[in-house]
């Protein structure tokens, strides 16, 4: 049975308990972002993250190209390799993978995006944002079945050779759905989905495919990304998603326990 893992790279995301999980089980891949090494490395290079705001208020990272040097030099550079290492002093034969080697994950440049500014809608025009169209499962298949653990993580890159940030919990779901996985987990710093994100009692155990749209009004910012993340793996054949919290000993075991919200 294949699985994807997705772990998170906000602050209270915990790595550690996963690793020692995932060392001791086969088949699997896992896809990592790390928006809070990204943050850093950004302050630290003078590159602060920017953000802009759509006429409907959305505010969405800006990927223009000195962003997505910082983004790439802070996943393939630094956490990545991190991943990667502490699973070879496990004796798991990991390979890290960013979407634009094979190239793993093509996607499509977003268009036609719109920002305020001073009053004024503008045409968003130095954001390499997109979303992930196409997985080279052959690649993924290749390395599971020589027994290799691939670690994947963003940038994407377009048919033309554009590097384009992706969201790592809609990359997930459409690796998922490319190495027909029976179960996705998406690893999150909470109990997963609740009614109210003030009250970490208030979890949401589970959702009806039919009952995401319901749902999704409830989850703010990238609680969000991994709702319609789900949404999008359901629809491309994945058995299940559970979105679940990663600082606990074997998180994906209890995962896929139905610990955390089951979707599906
Ligand atoms: P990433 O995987 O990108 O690092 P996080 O693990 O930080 O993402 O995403 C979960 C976050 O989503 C929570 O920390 C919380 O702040 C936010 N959130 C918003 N709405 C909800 C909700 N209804 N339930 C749970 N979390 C929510």
């Amino acid at each position: 049975m294949t699985i994807v893992v997705k772990v998170g790279g906000a602050v209270g995301n915990a790595a550690g308990p996963l690793v020692e999980e995932l060392a001791g089980r086969t088949d699997w891949v896992l896809v990592h972002g790390g928006s809070d090494a990204v943050d850093r490395l950004g302050d630290a290079l003078g590159v602060p993250s920017r953000y802009y705001t759509s006429p409907s208020g959305v505010v969405s990272r800006r990927s223009d190209p000195a962003h997505l040097d910082v983004l790439t030099l802070a996943l393939a550079g630094r956490v990545n390799p991190s991943l990667v290492a502490a699973f070879v002093a496990r004796g798991v034969k990991a390979v890290g993978l960013s979407g634009i080697d094979g190239p793993l994950l093509v996607g499509r440049r977003k268009e036609g995006a719109r920002e305020v500014v001073g009053g004024k809608i503008l045409r968003v025009t130095d954001d390499y944002a997109g979303t992930v169209e196409r997985v080279d499962g052959t690649l993924l298949r290749l390395l599971l079945d020589r027994g290799y653990a691939p670690i994947v993580h963003p940038p994407a890159v377009t048919s033309a050779g554009e590097v384009i940030n992706v969201d790592a919990d809609r990359a997930a779901a459409a690796v998922a759905t490319a190495v027909r996985a029976e179960a996705l987990v998406l690893l999150t710093n909470v109990p997963g989905l609740l009614r109210d994100v003030a009250d970490p009692s208030s979890l949401i155990a589970r959702v009806a495919p039919e009952e995401i749209e319901a749902v999704l009004p409830l989850a703010q910012g990238r609680m969000r990304k991994k709702i319609l993340a789900a949404q999008a793996a359901l629809a491309g054949g994945v058995g299940r998603v559970v979105v679940a919290p990663s600082g606990r000993n074997s998180p994906v075991a209890a995962a896929l326990r139905g610990e955390g919200t089951v979707i599906g």
